[in-house]
């Protein structure tokens, strides 16, 4: 098995650093399954390029706990050819600290974005080579690839699954190796080795970064988990929750708030706004990756949920969270933007933007009041936005900035009111406003919130 990895960032023998290997030097590795040899048949400042060698011992292989069965296919394979697990085990041992984000002598250059192609002289595309494209493009990937036929004289027995594969790609080299060493024994849909529980911490370890937005998330933990579904079902909870773990504390406007879990208690006011409201039909506008919705989806008063977000991606974090849910049914998103009119969102009993209105700069702001109060014009409103009163209260937040780095404005108490007064008025809504979060005696509470109700509308 051969695979070749080239830079061209400035100076290219940085690799050498990365790799923690020396350019002048060939260094050969013994490894359960044979050895792994590494070697730069070139390393100038313009262009390095390391190589990778595994040459695979079957006989060894023969003695140890994973031969076939099959007598003559233990000795008579493609493994000494093609890339397989056997690559990612080479990757993880001869390259461990460059997969693990380490370089002692050159620290800086452990994130830095580089110049990087990798070249496979077989690799096993069990797929072909669509499916070489849906798990590399989606990363950032350049893909080329040159397959041929399983045999020139029969046309007939169509392509071969092995390609000659170049992939070209400027990004850190620890996210480079982690997308190797996951995705080529996917590709392959084979592993040497018996599969357990272990086998997810790897996979939730060298996926962390990417694999809950691949759009081939379930195809990957699939083929990775060796098609076991109790470790599959496993796999996709963990990176769901580890998932949300990140979300949460990645803001800082959500870390500011940690202390009070916030967001929970604003959560909690709004879908008890909402259950008091009567409403059967509800609207989540600018609804995130679904929280709102997810607690909406328990509570049988609410037939018809709909959610609606500008963010693909935040959209495809709620629908993750839906799928979950015993009636998730009845949840609907899609993409949409509250700066424009639109008729999916006619005909609801009431509506949420939860932390939505403050992401909008003013002329944004203008649109979404008319999409909202004069076309979709549900019975009731419930708006919350931060209290910029209350700002004064984080020792962490510095004067003048705002809780989330989006925010286009955080308003006072008095600038909420007038705002409330004024599209109250003008699309014909009265209006009540309420606290969430615990009360400061002269700041008020971290988050306000209003409730309108359309004139004529019950509750
Ligand atoms: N309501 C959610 C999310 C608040 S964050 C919660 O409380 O958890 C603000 C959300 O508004 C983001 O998901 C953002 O994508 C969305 N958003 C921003 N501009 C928007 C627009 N023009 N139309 C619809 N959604 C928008």
């Amino acid at each position: 098995m051969f695979l070749t990895i080239t830079t061209t960032h400035q100076p290219a023998t940085d690799l050498g650093y990365l790799l923690h290997k020396h350019p002048d030097r060939a260094q050969a590795f013994d490894l359960s399954c044979g050895t792994a040899h590494v070697f730069y048949p070139e390393a100038s400042s313009e262009s390095c390029t390391a190589a990778l060698l595994l040459d695979i011992d079957l006989v060894k292989l023969k003695r140890g706990p994973s031969a076939s069965s099959f007598a003559l296919a233990s000795y008579v394979n493609d493994r000494p050819y093609a890339a397989s697990s056997f690559t990612s085990v080479a990757i993880a041992r001869v390259f461990s600290s460059a997969l693990n984000g380490q370089c002692k002598d050159r620290p800086e250059l452990v994130e830095m974005q580089m110049p990087l192609k990798v070249r496979f002289s077989a690799l096993p595309c069990r797929g072909g080579e669509a499916l070489l494209r849906e798990l590399f493009e989606p990363l950032g990937y350049a893909v080329e690839a040159k397959g041929s036929l399983l045999d020139a004289h029969f046309p007939q027995w169509g392509q071969s699954p092995y390609y000659e594969v170049e992939l070209s790609v400027t990004m850190p080299l620890k996210e480079l190796l982690a997308h190797l060493y996951v995705l080529v024994p996917v590709l392959d849909d084979n592993k040497h080795y018996y599969v357990g529980d272990e086998e997810i911490d790897k996979l939730m370890r060298r996926g962390e970064e990417w694999l809950a937005d691949h759009p081939l998330r379930d195809l990957v933990i699939e083929r990775y988990l060796k098609h076991q579904r109790g470790l599959k079902q496993e796999a996709l909870s963990r990176l769901l929750v580890e998932d949300e773990d990140e979300v949460e504390t990645a803001a800082g406007e959500e870390a500011l708030e940690a202390e009070l879990s916030l967001n929970q208690q604003r959560l909690q006011v709004v879908l008890q706004t909402l259950r008091q409201s009567g409403a059967k039909r509800v609207l989540d506008l600018g609804c995130g990756e679904g929280r709102l919705l997810e607690l909406l989806a328990a509570e049988g008063q609410f037939a018809d949920i709909t959610g609606m977000d500008v963010s693909t991606q935040a959209l495809t974090r709620a629908r993750r969270r839906l799928e979950r849910l015993p009636r998730g049914e009845r949840v609907e998103v899609f993409q949409g933007s509250l700066a424009y009119r639109d008729r999916r969102l006619t005909d609801y009993d009431a509506a949420a933007l939860v932390e939505v209105i403050e992401h909008l700069d003013p002329p944004r702001l203008q649109a979404c009041e008319r999409a909202v109060f004069e076309f979709a014009r549900p019975g009731s409103v419930v708006v919350t936005t931060p209290n910029a009163d209350y700002n004064a209260h984080w020792q962490s937040l510095p004067a003048g900035k705002f809780r989330h780095p989006d925010h286009r404005f955080e308003w006072s108490r008095a600038e909420f009111a007038a705002w409330v007064q004024r599209v109250g008025e003008h699309y014909g809504y009265t209006a009540r406003f309420a606290p969430v979060g615990s009360e400061d005696e002269g700041l008020g509470a971290p988050t306000q919130m209003a409730v309108f109700t359309r004139a004529g509308a019950n509750g």
